[in-house]
C-alpha cells in the first residue's frame, strides 16, 4: 500500500514541479534579454520626514514589463540573484535612479535597494561612484537599502565596501528590520545610518500590544544609536498617529503615496501635495 501511495504522489507532483521549473526557466531567459529590450523600469515611492512634513527621500523600486504583464520584484529578484543577473540589473537600477534624482529638488535623496550578491562584485564602490558622477549628484543624496540577509555573509569585503561608501557620504539603511534573526548584532557590526522597521510590525500595530511595544523599543534603540528610524507600510491615519507619537523620524506607505511613475513623482515633488496632506493630518 505504501508503495502505491508513493507512486501516486510521484505522479501527482511531477507535472506541477515541471510547470514551476519551466516558469523559472522562462523568467530566467526573459530576464537575460530584459535590459536590452528596455523592459525594466523604475517606480518611485516617497518617504516623508515626520517633523519636517516634507519628502526627504524617494525609494526606487524595480518593475519588469514582460509578455503583457508587469512582474513584481519579489518574483524575479530571487531568480536574478541565483543567476548572477542581479549584477548588471542592479547596476542599471543604480544609474537610472541617480539620473532620475538629478531632476528632483536638491534636498530630496534617492534610496536604492541593493542585493547581497552585488557586494560580491569587487567593484561595487566604483559602480556607485560612476553612477553618481554620471548623474552629477553628490554622494550625500544617495541611500543604499540593504536587507539583513546580506549580512549573513559578514566578511571583510562587505565591511570595507560599506565603510568606503559611507566615507564618500552615502547613507546605509537596514531594510525590513526585525525580519532576520540577527538584527541586533548587525547593528553593532555594520555602519548603518537608518533603520527601516519591517511592514509586518506596522500591520498589526493598532491591535497588538506586542507589536506596539516592539515598535517603541526599536524607535528608541535607533534614537540612542543616533540612527534615523523609518516605518514602512503606513496605510492608515491611525497607524500614522501611533508611530508619530512614538517619535519615528520618517514614514513611507500607501497612505501618502504608492510607488509612482517618474513623471507623477516629479509632479508630486514640485507641488505641495504631500505637504498639505500631512499638515492636515497633523492638525
Ligand atoms: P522593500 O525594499 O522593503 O520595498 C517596499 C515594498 O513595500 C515595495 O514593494 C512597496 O511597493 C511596498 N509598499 C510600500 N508601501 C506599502 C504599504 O503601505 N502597504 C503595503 N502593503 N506595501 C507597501 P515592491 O515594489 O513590490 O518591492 C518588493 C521588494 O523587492 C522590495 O522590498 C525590495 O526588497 C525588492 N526590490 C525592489 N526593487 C529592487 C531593486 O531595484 N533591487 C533589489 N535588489 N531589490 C529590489
Ligand atoms: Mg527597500
Ligand atoms: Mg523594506
Ligand atoms: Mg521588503
Amino acid at each position: 500500500k505504501a508503495k502505491s501511495e508513493g507512486r501516486s504522489t510521484f505522479h501527482f507532483f511531477e507535472p506541477g514541479m515541471d510547470a514551476e521549473l519551466q516558469q523559472r526557466r522562462s523568467i530566467e531567459a526573459g530576464l537575460r534579454l530584459a535590459l536590452q529590450r528596455n523592459e525594466l523600469r523604475l517606480v518611485f515611492q516617497p518617504l516623508l520626514g515626520v517633523p519636517e512634513n516634507r519628502v526627504t527621500c524617494v525609494e526606487a523600486l524595480l518593475r519588469w514589463d514582460h509578455d503583457g504583464r508587469t512582474i513584481s520584484p519579489t518574483e524575479f529578484i530571487p531568480i536574478a540573484e541565483e543567476t548572477g543577473l542581479i549584477v548588471p540589473v542592479g547596476e542599471w537600477v543604480l544609474r537610472e535612479a541617480c539620473l532620475s534624482a538629478a531632476s528632483w529638488p536638491g534636498d530630496v535623496r534617492v534610496a536604492v535597494n541593493l542585493s547581497p550578491i552585488q557586494f560580491k562584485n569587487r567593484d561595487l564602490v566604483g559602480t556607485v561612484r560612476n553612477a553618481l558622477a554620471e548623474a552629477r549628484i553628490p554622494a550625500t543624496r544617495l541611500e543604499l537599502e540593504i536587507t539583513e540577509s546580506l549580512l549573513l555573509n559578514e566578511n571583510e569585503t562587505t565591511l570595507r565596501a560599506l565603510h568606503e561608501l559611507r566615507a564618500m557620504g552615502v547613507r546605509i539603511s537596514m531594510d525590513d528590520f526585525g525580519t532576520g534573526y540577527s538584527s541586533l548584532s548587525y547593528l553593532r557590526s555594520f555602519p548603518f545610518d537608518k533603520i527601516k522597521i519591517d511592514r509586518s510590525f506596522m500591520r498589526d500595530l493598532g491591535d497588538r500590544a506586542d507589536s506596539q511595544a516592539i515598535m517603541q523599543a526599536v524607535i528608541g534603540l535607533g534614537k540612542s544609536l543616533g540612527m534615523t528610524t523609518t516605518t514602512e507600510g503606513v496605510e492608515t491615519e491611525r497607524q500614522l498617529q501611533l508611530v508619530r507619537d512614538l517619535g519615528v523620524d520618517e514614514v513611507q506607505g500607501f497612505l501618502f503615496s504608492p510607488p509612482l511613475a517618474p513623471a507623477a513623482l516629479a509632479n508630486l515633488l514640485h507641488s505641495d501635495h504631500i505637504k498639505v496632506l500631512t499638515q492636515k493630518k497633523a492638525s
